[in-house]
This record gives C-alpha cells, sequence and structure tokens, in this order.
C-alpha cells in the first residue's frame, strides 16, 4: 500500500532528514535581535532551497521586517496550507546551556534520543516533520499528493509585525487554501497527540488612576486626601466575586457551553489538576468554583492583574501618599465574547467606582478574539483517526489556554480553519536554556504528517 511505502521511507530516511535538521539549527535566526537580520535570510533560503530540491515553486519575500518564505504544489483536491516559523528565542542566559545552542546534536537521554539545541522544538524541528513528509512521498510517488502552500514566517518570535499586513496584500494568493495546517503546539501527554480546537483570545488594559494633584506627605495630608492605591486595589478586589466569576457586567455574553462530547473527551483525558498545580508550589485550583481545572484553561474566560505599581517602592521607606495608581489587567476570553465591548463595559465599570476628586485613565493594548475551530468539518475527524494511527494513544481534541495569533488570522483574513497539530513535550525547555526535541516527536511527527496527507487528499 502506498502510504505504508511513504512510512517505510521516512524509517529508512531518518538519519538523513535529522542530519538537515541539525543544518537548519546551526543557523542562528533570532528574530528580535537585529544583529542576526543576515542569519534570519540565511535561514529562509536554506529552508526555499529545500522547498526547491522537492521541485516545489518557492521563494522569499521580503518585508519591513525578516522574509517570508512562500511555495505552491499546484494540483486538484483539496488544498493545505502548512504553516511553521524559522526564527528562535534569543539564548540567554547562555551560561546555563550545557553546550552551544547553536551547535545542535543527537543526545541519548533516559527515555530515549533527543534533539538539542535552540529551535529543535520551537518551531525547526516541527517544522521538518511535515516537510521530511513530504520529501519522502515524493520519492515514492513522483509527485506530492494535491496543491499544497508552504508559508513560512521569521518573526514568531518577536510578535509577528509583518505578518498581517503580509497576509492582507497576499491575500489571493494564499486564500486560494481550503484547510491550514499549523505545527507549532505539542502532545497533550507523552503519546497522546492532539489538535488543538480552541484557542483563548486576549484583551489588555492598562488603568492610571489620579487623585491628588502631586505626591503627599501621609502626615500632612493622611486621612483627607484620598489616595489612589486604595481605590485601585478596591476596583480590583472586586474584579471577581466569591466564586471566582468576573464581575465586569456583560462579560460573559458569547461564553459558550461546553458541547457533552467535548466535555466526555476531556474528561476521559485524566488531566492531573493537583499535579499540575503541585508543579507550581500549588494545591486548590482558584478559578470559577463549578469549572474544572482543564475547562478554566481551555473554556473559560478570565481576568487576572498582571501589575500593580505606585507610591514609594524602593529600599527603605518614604511615607508618600501618591497622586497616581496603575495597573495592568489581562483578560482572556472564549467563545465569541467581544473584546472591544469588554473594554467599553471595563472601562465603564471603573469609572463607576470612583470616588469623589479621582479620575481614571486607560491605555488599551492587545484586543484579539478567541478561535473556535469548525470541528464539525470532516477534515478535523480524519486527521484525528491519522493521528491515533501513528501514536499509542488515541488522539485528543484540546483547547488551548494561551492564544496562537495565527490561527486567528487565518481564520479572519484568508477565512480558512486551522489543524493545530504539533509534537512537542512539556519538558522540551522551549524559550529556555537546553531546549530540545524528542527523536520519537521527530519521527512519529513526520509519520503522522504523512498518514494525515493520506487521509485529507
Ligand atoms: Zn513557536
Amino acid at each position: 500500500m502506498s502510504l505504508d511505502a511513504v512510512l517505510s521511507r521516512l524509517d529508512a530516511d531518518l538519519p538523513q532528514a535529522t542530519e538537515r535538521l541539525l543544518g537548519l539549527l546551526r543557523i542562528p535566526s533570532i528574530s528580535t535581535d537585529p544583529a542576526y537580520a543576515a542569519d534570519c535570510r540565511r535561514a529562509a533560503e536554506w529552508l526555499a532551497e529545500d522547498l526547491r530540491s522537492l521541485g516545489i515553486e518557492a521563494d522569499l519575500r521580503d518585508t519591513p521586517g525578516h522574509p517570508m518564505v512562500v511555495g505552491h504544489v499546484p494540483g486538484e483536491g483539496r488544498h493545505l496550507l502548512f504553516y511553521g516559523h524559522y526564527d528562535v528565542q534569543p539564548v540567554d542566559p547562555l551560561d546555563l546551556w550545557h553546550r552551544d545552542p547553536f551547535d545542535p546534536e543527537v543526545q541519548d537521554a533516559p527515555h530515549g534520543q533527543v534533539i538539542r539545541g535552540r529551535g529543535a522544538a520551537d518551531d525547526k524541528g516541527q517544522l521538518m516533520t511535515f516537510i521530511e513528509a513530504c520529501r519522502a512521498w515524493k520519492a515514492v510517488h513522483g509527485s506530492l499528493p494535491g496543491p499544497i502552500t508552504f508559508f513560512f514566517e521569521g518573526e514568531e518570535e518577536s510578535g509577528s509585525p509583518s505578518l498581517v499586513p503580509f497576509l492582507e496584500e497576499n491575500r489571493d494568493e494564499l486564500a486560494a487554501a481550503d484547510l491550514a495546517l499549523i505545527c507549532d503546539t505539542g502532545l497533550f501527554a507523552p503519546g497522546v497527540p492532539a489538535i488543538c480546537t480552541q484557542l483563548r483570545g486576549m484583551l489588555q488594559e492598562e488603568v492610571t488612576i489620579t487623585g491628588p494633584d502631586r505626591d503627599l506627605h501621609s502626615g500632612a495630608y493622611g486621612g483627607p486626601a484620598i489616595n489612589p492605591i486604595r481605590v485601585l486595589t478596591r476596583i480590583l478586589a472586586g474584579l471577581h466575586d466569591a466564586e471566582g466569576r468576573v464581575t465586569v457586567p456583560g462579560f460573559y455574553d458569547g461564553v459558550p457551553e461546553l458541547p457533552e462530547t467535548l466535555r466526555r473527551q476531556w474528561e476521559a483525558l485524566g488531566f492531573d489538576a493537583e499535579g499540575f498545580l503541585g508543579d507550581v508550589g500549588l494545591s486548590v485550583p482558584a478559578g470559577e468554583t463549578d469549572r474544572s481545572a482543564l475547562e478554566q484553561i481551555w473554556s473559560r474566560p478570565t481576568a487576572e492583574v498582571n501589575g500593580i505599581w505606585g507610591g514609594y517602592t524602593g529600599a527603605g521607606f518614604k511615607t508618600v501618599l501618591p497622586s497616581q495608581a496603575h495597573a495592568k489587567i489581562s483578560f482572556r476570553l472564549v467563545g465569541t465574547q467581544d473584546p472591544l465591548a469588554i473594554r467599553k463595559a471595563f472601562r465603564a465599570m471603573v469609572e463607576d467606582a470612583l470616588p469623589a476628586d479621582c479620575t481614571a485613565s486607560f491605555v488599551g493594548h492587545g484586543a484579539s478574539p478567541a478561535s473556535q475551530m469548525a470541528i464539525g468539518d470532516p477534515a478535523f475527524e480524519a486527521a484525528r483517526r491519522a493521528l491515533s494511527d501513528e501514536w499509542p494513544h488515541e488522539a485528543a481534541y484540546v483547547g488551548g489556554g494561551g492564544s496562537i495569533p495565527i490561527a486567528g488570522y487565518f481564520k479572519s483574513i484568508l477565512e480558512i480553519d486551522s489543524l493545530l497539530i504539533g509534537f512537542g513535550k512539556d519538558d522540551d525547555q522551549i524559550h529556555s536554556p537546553n531546549e530540545k526535541y524528542d527523536m520519537e516527536s521527530f519521527h512519529r511527527g513526520m509519520r503522522s504528517w504523512a498518514r494525515i496527507l493520506d487521509a485529507l487528499t
């Protein structure tokens, strides 16, 4: 059978595939540091050249930042767009690395071999799993299974400033795809593959409360003068009720109940909330009291105070009664919650809570809605079965507590859904010293993509 031939080819070619990945990992494509701009371009060129070696028409597209790599395979049938990023995080603190982050190697570890080096898991190793699957497919069949667009960016680790303008300018070219494949996520647990079907959105607000028109001496003014820190902390303390629910009016508009099938799947995952919290020195979930920890992370919205400052916080003591108090507050959003409506409601709630002589001012930072994939599309179930065939355990639909903006942009700009599938593990130490990617992730990852290509084309 032809899929078996592709899988065998991937098995036989694993040493060469590993060498190719090591080659890409040697390029220090740190996107946030201008000193590495030429290396970022070199990584982009390396990828375009690798695609061309498969007979794929591919080139670099310049942006105000680092170049995009775009490649096209023509054909009939479902058009797939594969996304990955070739840039990596900075390597500081360097002294915590056991070897040069850009001199990668394969190492023996207690649970099998690992590929060690910056970018091994995030995202070069993951990106190469898909290219290797295509390489083997081409070697066996002489061509790729259908129309595929390859789209790699080099600014993911530095906020993707060129991404939205690029998607908008090249919308017609990229929106020809029917479905995106994004390989930048992880397994649910060792041996348990996952498709991430819902990602929380984000709203960020900065608030300043002003009371007296200058800092005051608390001996001279303490008592009659209002203290803006007191005002701010009272407002922030009221952001949650006793059941852990957020009190911003209208906040839960658009928050869907979890479908019964997903609830059962999530329960079957046997998520260890105690261990999850125990790892960080905690023991009791602090979110909504009537929701499981997994629900709290994946399918419920939150409000968090990320920073709060004002008055004197230096060494020693200063009995100041400050003029201003500040806080940064973020909300994780789900379903169809409207970030801009919540921004408005939050600001009104703060204004309404102000005592006499106090004013509030706001700076709005990020605002992006949650994304929810159309898992009714048969492609999702086909991909889930393909993953289940490859790994020891059945694949699960999972949520993501963080935000992966690319999936949202593919939806809002290109109007396509994304299959978020990746093979990273929690202990890969992405963004940290001694990053690694398990050889099992690399090997089964490419086999997974071969199976998914077979299932979707
Ligand atoms: Zn990444």
